[in-house]
């Protein structure tokens, strides 16, 4: 299915081709292919819900009970409209339709290679049965031209209600993630806090007054609980942290909490609490230093930019570039020997080493140019309106840095380090990949080369 987006449907073509199909049909063949569809059916619908449910990702995503009561009867519908035996299947509803079920694909956030891998299936499997049950040769035939074409349309059609579908969810995901980032965050932090405190003060009251109220003393279920699990949950999404408050919020629930109750042996419980909800305020704090460095774009170790927005910035330099008939260069740096650094120092030395590295490619570089963390101890820098001689200049300027000076790790103690790099200038290619990939190329060929060396791509692909 070659649809990318709705943007790139062309439904007046599709409509001529519909049409054009659905009048090649003569009206009894019409009623051979309905009556066809119609008897088999049910074997198609279940092959292709078993064909699904086999896929250990989806099992959960659609029990038997739904198939059973909702799905089966959706998809035979599905297939009689689009093969009814009176008149042929008006283009405009039925585009409609096969959107509208692509749209519900993309809210339940069925994934596109299972779906597509079904529909195939039940499309073959018409296709044979077709075979089977077709009473003479050219019947056959035609049959089977229309239904392939038919079902192709639907297919390309709902796609793309899909891919809309889904690249909205994906939109508008990000701009809420990032608008509760970039909103709020102090704000955010005084009010959990605020919440934070309030619960601890009620239970030590209610403890004081020897009186619960009820059982609505849960940290799950206070004002802080809610912030944790709908608010927390977005802002600080994926991060080890967080996992750690939710673990801890339930340990107070689960344990602390009814051993308060119980009352025997509250100065115990009273400082477990306190632990506990100190812990919270600390791991919470970490989340929101993380996210205050994310905010800027920022990778936390390096300081770098975060890889996630290379492409976006890279595309506009070149952009920029292209229009304004200005230089732009591409520096790759990857250390050299940097797994004999984890060896000798643990993974904790090699962090600390590789946050030197970060800092004096920082230094070196000038406050416009874009400095990102490529990869482990990769760096790519985007120097922008530089030509090769001054990127060269840059490259050296940068292999002479980690040559001439240790990295201290200790007070006592120094580590040697090198570096290789690779620079590409940019010749015109609009895919910043090419221009990348190139830098990459000389990387690759400073190190086998033999290291602490710089390479540069004197011929860059041309547009
Ligand atoms: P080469 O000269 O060929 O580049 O050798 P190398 O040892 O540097 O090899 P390579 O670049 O392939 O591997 C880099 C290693 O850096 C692998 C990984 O263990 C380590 N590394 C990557 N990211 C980090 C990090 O964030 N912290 C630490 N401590 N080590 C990292
Ligand atoms: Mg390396
Ligand atoms: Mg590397």
């Amino acid at each position: 299915m070659p649809i990318g987006s709705l943007d790139d449907l062309d439904s007046t073509e599709l409509e001529k081709e519909w049409d054009a199909l659905q009048n090649s049909l003569s009206k009894s063949e019409r009623m051979q292919l309905a009556a066809i569809v119609r008897s088999e059916a049910p074997h198609l619908v279940e092959y292709f819900y078993a064909i699904l449910q086999s896929h250990e990702k989806l099992s959960d995503m659609l029990p038997d009970g739904l198939v059973e009561s909702r799905l089966v009867h959706t998809l035979t519908q599905w297939l009689l409209a689009l093969f009814p035996q009176d008149q042929p299947p008006a283009f405009e509803a039925m585009m409609e339709q096969q959107l509208k079920v692509g749209s519900v694909h993309a809210r339940i956030g069925l994934p596109v290679q299972y779906v597509n891998h079904a529909w195939r299936i039940l499309a073959e499997d018409l296709q044979v049965r077709i075979l089977r049950n077709s009473k003479t040769e050219a019947m056959m035939n035609a049959l089977l031209r229309v239904v392939s074409s038919t079902l192709n349309i639907a297919f390309e059609i709902m796609s793309a209600g899909y891919n809309r579908d889904t690249t909205r969810a994906a939109r508008s995901e990000e701009a809420y993630r990032l608008y509760s980032l970039g909103q709020n965050l102090s704000q955010e932090r005084e009010a959990q806090r605020a919440a934070l405190a309030e619960w601890t003060q009620n239970i030590l009251f209610s403890i004081a007054a020897d009186h619960y109220a009820g059982d609505r003393t849960a940290l799950a279920e206070s004002e802080f609980g809610l912030w944790v699990t709908h608010r927390g949950n977005v802002i600080f999404e994926g991060m080890a942290e967080l996992k750690k408050v939710n673990a801890t919020i339930s340990e107070i629930d689960k344990t602390i909490m009814p051993g308060l109750k119980s009352g025997q042996n509250p100065a115990a419980d009273l400082v477990r609490l306190q632990a506990r909800v100190n812990e919270i305020k600390a791991l919470l704090g970490e989340c929101f230093a993380a996210a205050t460095r994310l905010e800027g774009g920022h990778d936390p170790q390096t300081r770098m930019l975060n890889r996630r927005f290379m492409e976006t910035i890279l595309m506009r330099e070149i952009s920029y570039a292209r229009k304004m008939h200005r230089p732009l260069s591409i520096i790759m740096v990857d250390i050299d020997h940097f797994k004999s650094i984890n060896d000798r120092f643990g993974h904790a030395g090699g962090d600390l080493v590789l946050q030197a590295c970060a800092k004096r490619v920082l230094d070196l570089t000038r406050i416009g140019d874009f400095v990102f963390r490529y990869g482990g101890e990769e760096f790519l820098i985007a120097l922008v309106e530089t030509g090769v001689d001054d990127a060269l200049n840059m490259a050296e300027r940068i292999r002479s840095a980690f040559e001439c000076e240790a990295i201290a790790i200790t007070d006592e103690q120094n580590v040697n380090i090198t570096a290789s790099i690779g620079i590409a200038e940019f010749k015109g290619h609009p895919d910043y990949q090419e221009l990348v990939k190139s830098a990459d190329e000389m990387l690759y060929r400073a190190k086998q080369a033999g290291r602490n060396r710089v390479e540069i791509a004197r011929n860059t692909v041309e547009a």
